[in-house]
């Protein structure tokens, strides 16, 4: 066997022979992929072989129209079919709600490409014989559908992957990962050890096993499931009959099933709420192509369904059962890239649908492994989502929970209750009996808004405007009208201290780094110069920074800057989680409130706007700075979380005759809405460029070098291509969620990131990229909410004070 290599990936499933195929496709010939057992020997080989391209988020929708187009050319390169019927797909729904949401995956469609269309469901029975038309109420159809062979398609990978180049050596077990002090790594198997540059964990069922190797616990977990091939159904034999074609694919969301024709019968898979987890502690390296014993009993209700909605299927005898384990991450998006810490090391696990997003899972990690980048907008999928709270109960509950709702809508107001509260800030229980309603977010609960005295913080979940939106309102107007409070301590902040500090940090952030005593905003470039971070800098002392940013991406930009740091010590870079705890108080009357708090000069003059002090407040030693999400006069409060109530105490105090209320995450959003901000993970991806997100202000051409000059100076050059708009639109009782289409003269043009209600100003608000050469036009758009299209117009300034006169005054 061989004792070196570039990278080696362990295992032989779906999703290593795809990232193998990938990397040779991208030239690395010297590659090379071990499996304990043979190819497809984990959760591969009993899979159903369905695909589709649904996903929550367009990005992996994308990821999965492209995994889909590949088969064709493994097919070419290896010789090897991959069984592909692409047949279509009929998605049925039986409820208003779920009609609601197809009329939104469909506008998302628009966007991404793929022509689906909205149907009868009389016109769905000619594609699905078998359903019963009075339990649906409509359909979508759906061209990117239907199944293949899961053992041929894993080997069309595996042998492009040797045309290539790669080696592919089975029966041959890893049993260890041990990086040398040089970085590189040893791979150890049964057969001896390969020193390779890179190790890739594509584990699939012992994932998880194999990050323990290295001490990793990943957030994986696999449930046991289970589909059904019947005997011969004689309507299916008619319709092949009469129409010369197999029945399409079809899931059925209220029966919870998904189906599709198998010879000349059906194949019929459901996701039942009470899923099982398999071996929930840690996997048998002895089980390989085993199954579980079929075990109905457990799905007879789904099946029930499943006989009353197409009830030729109650007729038919059960040739098999298949029941077998696969790995789901906690939101069922896969696990993919570096691990922070860990250099060269790269996961590709629980990828829960290996046949619709192993080629794009295997295409961003391969571009990741050879350019440092996926090249793709992988938010959804990057394992860096996760920090170490999601450790093995966590991932138990949420993995259970997320496979019960396969196919149930998650509302965009939902807050679903598996293991919660996880993280608290020393504030939730105060909270809690004020009537919070929470949310969560990176694992902590965060307050989203607070029930008037007397009333439950109970929301109905909705896509339109729910039972908080009045209470919503009022937080706002509180705000604008007279000073409120919020807490942030789920932002993610970071300390930066040492000699290098400013250097480094103005090598790796865009803008000028601020004075001491000041704060300023920059992006995070990566280096194509397009955007990883928005932060605000805070210059402490000469050796001493602070970094603000999104909390749920605290992981995520620690390996970054990690990765980044000088190897001389002399930075040292330090997140502050919820140590460092925060209030934020904000309104015309915040300045009064400040001043109540502290002997310390607050007055405009002494403390300005974008300004960053070091204060007693009362007791409590505090890091004060001028600068608030909410557009408005006020001030970001951080103190050290053992002093949090005591800074709460004070802020209710002295508030009480200023008027002072408590507002939440909700109220947040809708105030930013009002100065057209955007926020992380939202408008803010590094799908985009700093001068098409709008932040170009906060780029510094006149320093010297950062990470992503040479690419935004390209940006500004060439102009990009998208342009970030905020739109009023005319609505009266609905309001964009995101990820609806633009339309402009009767054409989807664009896409919406974010809105929601601005309830200060009255009007119902969205921000969206549409083409640059378009940007400038004021009239012909329109968005498309929930089926319907509203007239919309850019609002070239911002709704709430457009000269920042208050937040500077
Ligand atoms: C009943 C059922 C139905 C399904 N239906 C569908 C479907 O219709 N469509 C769909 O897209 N997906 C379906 N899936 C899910 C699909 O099977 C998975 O998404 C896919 O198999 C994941 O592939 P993988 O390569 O990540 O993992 P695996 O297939 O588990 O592969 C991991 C491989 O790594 C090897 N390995 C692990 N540890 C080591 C080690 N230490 N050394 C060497 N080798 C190692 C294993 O032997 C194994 O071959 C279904 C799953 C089940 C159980």
């Amino acid at each position: 066997m061989r004792s070196q290599a570039r990278v080696v990936v362990i295992g032989g499933g779906v999703v290593g022979a795809s990232v193998l195929y990938h990397l040779t496709k991208r030239g690395w010939k010297d590659v090379v992929l071990v499996e304990r057992d043979e190819l497809t020997s984990g959760s591969t080989w009993h899979a159903a072989g369905g695909f589709h391209t649904l996903n929550g988020d367009p990005n992996v929708a994308k990821l999965q129209e492209y995994t889909i187009n590949l088969y064709k050319e493994i097919e070419q390169i290896s010789g090897q079919s991959t069984g592909i019927h692409l047949t279509g797909g009929v998605m049925l729904v039986s409820n208003r709600d779920r009609w609601d949401w197809l009329k939104m995956a469909h506008a998302r469609n628009r966007y991404l490409g793929v022509p689906t269309e909205l149907i009868p469901v009389k016109e769905a029975k000619k594609h699905w014989p078998l359903l019963d038309e009075k339990q649906f109420i409509g359909a979508m159809f759906h061209p990117l559908e239907g199944h293949l062979d899961p053992s041929g398609t894993t080997h069309a990978y595996a042998k492009a992957a040797r045309v290539q180049g790669a080696e592919v050596i089975r029966k041959n077990r890893v049993t260890d990962t041990v990086q040398r002090p040089d970085g590189t790594w040893d791979v150890v198997t049964e057969g001896g050890t390969i020193q390779a540059e890179h190790v890739v964990n594509a584990g699939g069922l012992w994932a998880r096993e194999v990050g323990r190797f290295v001490g990793l616990e990943l957030p994986i977990l696999a449930m046991a499931h289970q589909y059904l091939i019947t005997e011969e159904i004689p309507e299916v034999v008619a319709f092949n009959k009469e129409t010369g074609r197999e029945m399409f694919h079809c899931i059925d969301f209220d029966g919870e099933l998904y189906m599709r024709q198998e010879r000349t019968g059906a194949l019929v898979g459901t996701y039942e709420p009470n899923g099982r987890p398999w071996s929930p502690k840690a996997a048998p390296w002895d089980f390989s192509t085993e199954l579980l014993p079929p075990d109905l009993d457990h799905i007879s209700d789904n099946l029930e369904r499943a006989f009353q909605h197409h009830p030729a299927l109650a007729k038919a005898g059960i040739k098999n059962v298949i029941h077998g384990p696969f790995t789901f991450a906690p939101d069922g998006n896969p696990l993919v890239g570096p691990i922070r810490g860990l250099h060269n090391y790269w996961v590709a696990c629980g990828v829960m649908a290996g046949f619709s997003q192993g080629g794009g899972v295997g295409l961003a990690l391969s571009n990741w492994i050879v350019d440092g980048d996926p090249g793709f907008d992988i938010w959804a999928m990057d394992v860096a989502r996760y920090g170490s709270w999601a450790n093995m109960s966590y991932t138990s509950k949420k993995v259970t929970e997320n496979y019960g709702r396969r196919f149930r809508i998650t509302f965009p107001n939902e807050e679903l209750p598996a293991a919660r509260p996880l993280r608290t800030s020393p504030l939730y229980d105060r909270f809690k009996a004020m009537g919070a309603f929470f949310g969560v977010g990176y694992g902590l609960e965060q307050a989203l808004w607070f029930a008037p005295k007397g009333k439950k913080p109970a929301e109905k979940i909705t896509f339109r405007r729910s039972n908080a939106f009045p209470i919503v309102g009022d937080e706002c107007r509180a705000v604008r009208e007279r000073v409120g409070v919020i807490e942030i301590t789920g932002y993610a902040k970071y300390e930066i201290t040492g000699p290098g500090a400013e250097t480094w940090l103005s090598h790796l952030l865009a803008n000028r780094m601020p004075v001491k005593g000041h704060l300023a905003l920059t992006p995070m470039l990566n280096e194509a110069g397009k955007l990883i971070g928005d932060f605000t800098v805070a210059k402490a002392d000469d050796e001493r920074f602070y970094i603000f940013g999104s909390g749920p991406a605290e992981n995520y930009h620690m390996r970054w800057f990690e990765a980044h740091l000088p190897k001389d010590g002399s930075v040292s870079v330090r997140p502050l989680t919820v140590e460092l705890a925060g209030l934020s108080i904000a309104g015309p009357r915040a300045r009064d409130l400040l001043a109540k708090l502290t002997d310390a000069d607050v007055s405009n003059e002494a403390f300005p706007f974008m300004t960053f002090r070091e204060m007693d407040l009362g007791v409590v030693p505090a890091k004060v700075g001028r600068v608030s999400f909410t557009g408005d006069l006020g001030y970001e409060i951080w103190v050290r979380s053992d002093y949090l109530l005591a800074a709460h105490d004070m802020i209710v105090e002295a508030g009480r005759e200023l008027g002072l209320a408590h507002f939440g995450g909700r109220a947040l959003m809708s105030l930013r809405l009002e100065k057209s901000w955007g926020t992380w993970a939202r408008e803010y991806r590094p799908i985009y460029g700093p001068l098409e997100a709008g932040l170009g202000r906060f780029v510094s051409f006149k320093k010297n070098d950062f990470i992503g000059r040479d690419g935004v100076l390209k940006e500004k050059e060439m102009g990009g291509k998208l342009r970030l708009l905020t739109f009023t639109v005319e609505t009266k009782d609905v309001d964009v969620i995101g990820d609806e289409p633009v339309w402009h003269k009767g054409k989807v043009i664009g896409w919406i990131t974010s809105g929601g209600y601005a309830h200060f100003a009255g009007r119902s608000v969205a921000l969206g990229y549409v083409p640059k050469e378009i940007a400038e036009e004021d009239e012909g758009f329109e968005i498309e909410i929930i089926g319907k299209r509203y007239k919309a117009r850019p609002q070239r300034e911002p709704l709430f004070d457009p000269k920042g006169e208050r937040m500077r005054g």
